[in-house]
């Protein structure tokens, strides 16, 4: 999988507002953070989005502002991604082929960074969630979705890496190895969906962004140099829009990496 940092000058990038109208996309972890933004863009541009999340208030008030821009009717998932099980994934089946008949989007957005600390002590119970949320439920998710993606006329599969995805980094743990299993699983789907000429599969690097996510990695830090969420749209955009057509099995920054 090449690193295609300069596959397009997403400071430039400047989509229209219609660019995802009539498409189908659905954000995991929309409540909050990145997820929270990407669901907003999504339905600016046009998307009716599937929030899925495990924070229900969140959701809902997502839903209520996503509604007050005056963007499509989203529809709300409540799946923790954590505990889900087969008739949890078979139920969003079932819904989304009742409602829509294919999905046109999927952002693997919904992560959690576990602890910071040694292998030599990682607690393995917090190890094996990490590993669950972070990398398992997006294969769970993934396969689920294929044949819904595959009804789609264009398609966008978009896993969510990290720069301690690419190069290792003490004590990043369990969060570092779940992300380096993003960036294979993305290699391994694209490589065997090479032929499909409707679906493409990549991964984004966020890079350092100002969330909850980031606080908890460094509490000391001066916020006000990091992105906010929305300045870091464009890739988000841009992958899930017919502009992306073509582009497959590739590890795009969202920013000079940093984190
Ligand atoms: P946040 O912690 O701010 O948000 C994560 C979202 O995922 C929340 O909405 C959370 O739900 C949801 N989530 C967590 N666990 C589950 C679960 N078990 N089931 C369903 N939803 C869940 O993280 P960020 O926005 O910062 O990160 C988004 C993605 O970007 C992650 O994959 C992260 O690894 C990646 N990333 C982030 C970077 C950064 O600097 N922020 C840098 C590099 C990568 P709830 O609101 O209920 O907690």
């Amino acid at each position: 999988m090449k690193n295609t940092k300069q596959l397009i000058d997403f400071n430039n990038y400047k989509p229209s507002d219609d660019l995802l109208s009539g498409r189908v996309i659905l954000v995991t972890g929309a409540g909050d953070g990145i997820g929270r933004a990407a669901a907003m863009s999504y339905a600016h541009h046009g998307a009716t989005v599937i929030l899925l999340g495990r924070t229900v208030k969140k959701l809902e008030k997502l839903y209520d502002e996503i509604l007050a821009a005056g963007g499509p009717r989203p529809s709300i998932v409540h799946m923790d991604l954590a505990k889900a099980q087969g008739e949890h994934y078979q139920a969003l089946i079932d819904g989304l082929t009742d409602e829509f008949g294919r999905l046109d989007g999927l952002l693997h957005n919904a992560g959690i960074l576990g602890d910071m600390t040694p292998i030599e002590h990682y607690d393995i119970a917090t190890w094996q969630r990490v590993l669950h949320v972070n990398l398992t439920a997006v294969f769970v998710l993934t396969r689920s979705m294929m044949p819904l993606l595959k009804a789609s006329a264009d398609a966008s599969v978009v896993m969510v890496s990290s720069g301690v995805g690419r190069r290792g980094r003490a004590y990043w743990g369990a969060y570092a190895v779940s992300k380096f299993g993003i960036e294979g699983l993305t290699q391994v789907l694209a490589d065997e969906t090479e032929s499909h000429d409707n679906l493409r599969v990549n991964c984004l690097n966020p890079g350092a962004t100002r969330t909850q996510m980031r606080y908890m990695v460094r509490p000391g830090e001066d916020r006000d140099k990091l992105k906010r969420p929305e300045e870091i749209m464009a890739p988000y955009v841009f992958l899930m829009g017919p502009d992306s057509r073509g582009v497959h099995g590739q590890s795009i920054d969202c920013q000079p990496s940093r984190g």
